[in-house]
């Protein structure tokens, strides 16, 4: 599942391949961005903010700098290839952008909200997005929790699980984080935000959780990375609380799927 960790570990590998490399050939498999040629641009970097990738490009020639912008939603992913090596992994109708260099390969699949933009507004595309769980604290939209706490509380009728969701209050946050984090706070999904009486703590742990994930792709919150044991609740319908045993619920809020224990997540 692609949450801010996830997209966080994406920017890396991209950028680690591909900066400083010159695009040899682009392929844009978009209609909106079909007749795009990047041949001859340069990478700069790949940045992450929220669960938004921002891969920077610049023409040496004319200095004029670009934003490829690219969401993975639910299944999207970028890959590397070597040059010459068989792409792999997924199925190549899935493939939305390809970008070769004289060495990597970078290909996109199912790739979604695909915009090239200039650099210097990229805010047109990630400027509402809450603090970047994910993000330096003295960068743009960066990590301040003061900030996360106070969106949250501007939405006080909302429950606490859609609020967690909505990235104008946090960027980074999906549906395995957003359950483990209201279990490790003992606070039910449907709980109205007015009446979540430390949003600080919700918040700092949040950004612990998915902090810990950063640089690996196994997504863990119980402190084991071992199969089965990676965290409490998310997934784990009908399975015995890790605490106390009771049988984990599972129900659909709004249109996103939500698992919380029963007991040590009374209800409202
Ligand atoms: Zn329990």
């Amino acid at each position: 599942m692609p949450e801010g960790d996830t997209v966080w570990n994406t920017a890396q590998l991209l950028g680690g391949a591909l900066a400083g490399q010159t695009i040899r050939h682009s392929d844009f498999r978009v209609p909106a961005l079909a007749t795009v040629d990047l041949a001859g641009w340069r990478v700069r970097e790949c940045a992450s903010r929220g669960k938004h990738l921002l891969l920077r490009v610049e023409d040496p020639a004319s200095g004029k700098a670009l934003t490829l912008h690219s969401h993975l939603r639910m299944d999207g992913s970028w890959r590397i290839y070597g040059p010459g090596e068989r792409w792999r992994g997924r199925p190549a109708h899935l493939i939305r952008v390809v970008l070769r260099t004289p060495g990597p390969v970078a290909v996109g699949f199912h790739l979604h909200e695909l915009a090239l933009v200039p650099t210097d507004r990229e805010e047109t595309l990630v400027g509402h997005l809450g603090p970047d769980l994910l993000g330096p604290a003295d960068a743009p939209g960066g990590w301040d929790a003061d900030e996360a706490v106070r969106r949250l509380r501007a939405r006080p009728d909302g429950t606490i699980a859609e609020a967690l969701l909505d990235q104008r209050c946090l960027a980074g946050l999906g549906t395995l984080y957003k359950a483990e984090v209201l279990f490790r706070r003992g606070v039910h999904p449907r709980t109205p935000v007015s009446t979540v009486d430390d949003l600080e703590s919700m918040v700092d742990v949040a950004h612990r959780l998915i902090n810990a994930n950063r640089g690996r792709w196994t997504q863990a919150t119980t402190g084991s990375t071992r199969r089965g044991e990676e965290v409490y609740v998310y997934g784990r319908a009908g399975s015995p609380c890790r605490r106390c045993g009771t049988a984990i619920r599972f129900d659909r809020l709004g249109d996103r799927v939500t698992y919380w224990c029963p007991s040590c997540q009374p209800a409202p």
